[in-house]
């Protein structure tokens, strides 16, 4: 008779390390198929991937993942631009370094299936030494990455691995790491409701749904050419108060101190809500907001889970000051923007440049 495969025993071969063996004549049960897939694609994404700071493993959470055998575990030695040629390109080429190229290529088909990419739009990167980035090249969609698309840059944007050229917009992911050294992974993309928020050069109103309010610190950075080293240093400014930067008249900038798809998750989180709010907005009734108490006892799980925002040093009494927005009705701006673009009378050669840019990257 076969031997049944549960969860549970993968759990087992993973725990005592022996790695994920199944013999081939073994019955594998539905859950345990897709937590096999799961890891397969997931591997770390319970855990951490602890790329940034050599102390973590991989297994916070004893879920270490081992596929086929392999350790996917970060590379003992921490790597550094300067690190030798071939040692870059053992890590480059490891299980470990396939494993998070995987991740973003996932997160990518994510992001192209929800409609938050378009043409050749969004990218990604994450930390895996002192000053290296593996990140998403330019000119592919995010619908069709492949792990050997991707590209290892330094931290100045200098492609140092991949055979594709890295993404134009990688400095603002780089200057993100260098300010936030919390930073391991950093997802940016132009989910449609969200993008809106930033077009009116406005963070959506709080105190409405408690899942935004732990995952999402949302600050609005100005307007400037993507790609340019202003844009970056504005973005990276404010990643030491807020994980979710809506950029204005672009999009949406993540990061995260865990892996890519926390990072990720932020752009689901803060698109659904951008689009429950402008709905709950057109229903005729009071908008229902959080007191403070309730707001505070949300803050304090943020905290508990290692989340920056502004917001953990307020009384309870400045928390909700949002009641009254409704679409088109401003809620109290809680940050200065500059003037946008679209009223800008430097409008047309901003938009040129853009253009110009993108034509010569094509060519
Ligand atoms: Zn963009």
């Amino acid at each position: 008779m076969s031997q049944v495969i549960s969860v549970r025993d993968i759990q087992e071969m993973i725990r005592t390390g022996q790695g994920v063996n199944i013999p081939d004549d073994a019955l594998v049960t539905p859950s345990a198929r897709d937590f096999l897939s799961e890891l397969q694609t997931n591997g770390g994404m319970n855990g951490s991937n602890g790329a940034s700071n050599g102390k973590s493993n991989g297994s916070k959470n004893g879920n270490s993942p081992y596929v086929g055998g392999e350790h996917l575990a970060p590379p003992d030695k921490k790597l550094n631009s300067k690190s030798p040629k071939s040692e870059l390109q053992a890590f480059f080429n490891s299980p470990y370094a396939h494993h998070l190229k995987e991740q973003i290529c996932e997160m990518g088909h994510r992001l192209w299936k929800r409609e938050y990419v378009d043409g050749n739009g969004g990218n990604m990167a994450i930390r895996v030494g002192e000053d290296i980035a593996i990140c998403t090249p330019t000119l592919v969609s995010k619908g069709s990455l492949k792990p050997e698309d991707m590209c290892l840059v330094d931290f100045d944007g200098n492609q140092l691995l991949g055979t594709k050229k890295r993404t134009s917009e990688i400095l603002m992911h780089l200057q993100m790491m260098k300010r936030q050294p919390q930073a391991i992974a950093t997802c940016h993309c132009h989910p449609p409701y969200a993008t809106a928020f930033a077009i009116v050069g406005q963070a959506p109103p709080t105190c409405m749904l408690p899942e935004y309010e732990v995952f999402c610190s949302v600050g609005v950075a100005p307007y400037r050419t993507p790609g340019s080293p202003d844009m970056g240093k504005l973005v990276a400014d404010l990643t030491d108060q807020y994980n979710t930067i809506l950029m204005a008249n672009h999009g949406v900038v993540t990061w995260s101190h865990n892996n890519i798809e926390e990072a990720y998750w932020r752009m689901e989180i803060i698109e659904a809500y951008c689009r429950t709010i402008v709905v709950a907005g057109q229903l005729g009734k009071p908008i229902n907001t959080f007191t403070g108490p309730q707001m505070k006892e949300i803050l304090n799980i943020k905290q508990s889970l290692g989340f920056v925002d502004p917001r953990f040093s307020m009384k309870e009494c400045e928390l909700c000051d949002s009641g009254d927005w409704r679409p088109g009705a401003m809620c109290e701006a809680t940050q200065s923007t500059e003037p946008t673009i679209g009223l800008d009378p430097d409008a047309e050669a901003a938009v040129k440049a853009i253009t110009d840019q993108i034509l010569a990257q094509m060519k």
